[in-house]
């Protein structure tokens, strides 16, 4: 039978530290077909962090020239730099029927459901187990200095206070039922009826069957 369907555009937002890349990437592994949409960004690569694969790192005149010329399905300032996602990727994997994974912030959430995708947004809320387990996880993350993890603890309060925006959360405790918990939302928000698009002429097909 024909599956045909439009992409899903797949939010994942959390505070800073609560598990979200951790679990991008796990749901990649689990469907090698999902596409994360790659952001331009004015923040500094981390070591490690690879241009065009992580990030497109961009100066803020670059940045600016992107979102002037409508480059951009959303855009917000986090952490004192600018984020946003490029359309043109968004769009096309939409056409060709694959979900795009997005790690954005909850402004980014906000505009992407605002944007006329809305209708294709699937939005899944990250949540620590707790702060004190939240800030444990920064620290051993070992990317950030004392002073930048502070200032990512001041914003989590912030950026949890817009978890009821989501369609769904996830507490991130234990990583293996955290990322159990995202293929299982994922696969069935595939199985929507009206998002399976060839159902129609399926049935049909199936009532026109002979029976015996
Ligand atoms: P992280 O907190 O370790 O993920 O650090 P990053 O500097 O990679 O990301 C900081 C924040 O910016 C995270 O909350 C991301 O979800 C968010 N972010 C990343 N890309 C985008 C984007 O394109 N648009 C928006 N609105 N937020 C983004
Ligand atoms: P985010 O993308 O939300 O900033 P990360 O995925 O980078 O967060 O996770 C932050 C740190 O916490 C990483 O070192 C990661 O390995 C670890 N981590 C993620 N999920 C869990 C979990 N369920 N239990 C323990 N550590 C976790």
């Amino acid at each position: 039978m024909q599956n045909e369907r439009s992409g899903l555009l797949v939010i994942l937002s959390s505070p800073s530290g609560a598990g979200k890349s951790t679990l991008a990437r796990r749901l990649m592994e689990w469907d090698p077909s999902l596409r994360f949409s790659v952001s331009a960004t004015t923040r500094k690569p981390r070591p490690g962090e690879v241009e065009g694969e992580h990030y497109y790192f961009r100066d803020a005149g670059q940045f600016r020239d992107m979102v002037a010329e409508g480059e951009m399905l959303e855009h917000a300032e986090v952490f004192g730099n600018f984020y946003g996602t490029p359309r043109a990727p968004v769009e096309e994997a939409m056409r060709a029927g694959r979900d795009t994974l997005f790690d954005v912030d909850w402004q980014g959430g906000q505009q992407i459901r605002a944007s006329g995708l809305g209708g294709h947004v699937v939005s899944i809320f990250v949540l620590p187990p707790s702060l004190a387990e939240l800030e444990r996880r920064l620290i051993a993350r070992q990317q950030d200095t004392p002073e930048v993890i502070a200032g990512r603890m001041e914003k989590s309060r912030a950026e949890i206070s817009h978890w009821a925006e989501y369609d769904y959360v996830i507490v991130n405790e234990d990583i293996d039922r955290s990322t159990q918990a995202l293929i299982t939302i994922l696969t069935a928000e595939r199985l929507r009826r009206e998002r399976q698009l060839g159902l129609g002429p399926f049935v049909r097909g199936l009532m026109q069957e002979e029976s015996r």
